[in-house]
C-alpha cells in the first residue's frame, strides 16, 4: 500500500484532529463491521456476568458451548449459589482454571442472593464490588445487558487504542477514560465492539494486516504488520468467535 496512508495522521496533531481523526476511524469501522456485537451468547444479565467471567483465559467460543448446560442447571443467581461445586467444576471444565473458576461463580452468585436480592445490578459502582468483577467485566454488563454506554478495555481494545494513537496510557482505566473523552457516551459501547472486532479480525498482535486495513490511512501504526495487500489479505481472520 502507498505511503499516501500516512497523510492522514499529522504529527502535531491537535485535540480537535485527534477527535474527528478518532470519530472518522469509528465510523470506517462501523461500516466494515456493520454486525459487530459481543461474541459471548447470553439470555440475561445474569449470563451475560457469568459468561464474562468465564471467559478469562480462553475462547468466547468455548465458553458458548459450556453455556447451555450450565444455565439449564443453574438458571439464576440463587441456583447457582447453591450448587455442587464438584458438578459445577465438571460444566466448567472445559474452559481450564476450572477450580477458580467455579469459585468465581459460587461467591459471585452468593454475593448477587445476598446483597441485591438475586439481581445483577445495573450500576458501575454495584457491579464493581462483585468477587471477581472489574471494570472490564461491569463495563460489558451495563453496555450490553443493561444499554448503559460502557468501554470494555480488553487486551484488543487497549492495542488498537495505542496503536491508533487515540492514547499512549497502558493502564486499562486511564485508557478507558482517555479513549471515552474522544467520544460522545452514547458510542461508547459500539465503539468497544468495533475495536475488539478489527483486533480479533485484523489488527493482531503479532501480525496486524495493515496492507488490508480499512484504516489505514488514520493510523501511526501503518507498518507495523505486511503492507502489501496479498501478504496482508491472507492474515485476515473472517471466521466467527475468537
Ligand atoms: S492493521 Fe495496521 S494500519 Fe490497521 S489499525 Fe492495525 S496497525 Fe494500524
Amino acid at each position: 500500500m502507498p505511503r499516501r496512508t500516512l497523510w492522514a495522521v499529522r504529527a502535531d496533531e491537535t485535540h480537535t484532529g485527534l477527535v474527528r481523526r478518532a470519530r472518522k476511524i469509528d465510523r470506517v469501522l462501523a461500516q466494515t463491521y456493520p454486525d459487530a456485537h459481543i461474541e459471548l451468547d447470553f439470555d440475561d444479565p445474569f449470563q451475560l456476568l457469568c459468561v464474562t467471567v468465564l471467559s478469562a483465559q480462553t475462547t468466547d467460543r468455548r465458553v458458548n458451548a459450556v453455556r447451555p448446560t450450565l444455565f439449564a442447571a443453574y438458571p439464576d443467581a440463587a441456583a447457582m449459589a447453591a450448587a455442587d461445586r464438584t458438578v459445577l467444576e465438571g460444566i466448567v471444565g472445559p474452559l481450564g482454571f476450572f477450580r477458580a473458576k467455579t469459585d468465581a461463580l459460587l461467591k459471585l452468585s452468593a454475593a448477587i442472593v445476598e446483597r441485591f436480592d438475586g439481581e445483577v445490578p445495573g450500576r458501575l459502582d454495584d457491579l464493581v464490588t462483585l468477587p471477581g468483577v472489574g471494570r472490564k467485566t461491569a463495563n460489558v454488563v451495563l453496555g450490553n445487558g443493561f444499554d448503559v454506554p460502557g468501554i470494555t478495555v480488553d487486551t484488543h481494545f487497549g492495542r488498537l487504542a495505542r496503536r491508533l494513537g487515540f492514547t499512549d496510557e497502558t493502564d486499562p482505566v486511564k485508557v478507558e477514560h482517555a479513549v471515552g473523552a474522544l467520544f460522545p457516551k452514547r458510542d461508547w459501547t459500539m465503539l468497544s465492539h468495533h475495536l475488539i472486532w478489527h483486533g480479533r479480525r485484523c489488527c493482531h498482535a503479532k501480525k496486524p494486516a495493515c496492507g488490508a486495513c480499512p484504516v489505514a490511512r488514520w493510523c501511526p501504526a501503518f507498518g507495523e504488520g505486511p503492507t502489501d495487500p496479498e501478504t496482508a489479505t491472507a492474515l485476515l481472520k473472517t471466521q466467527g468467535p475468537a
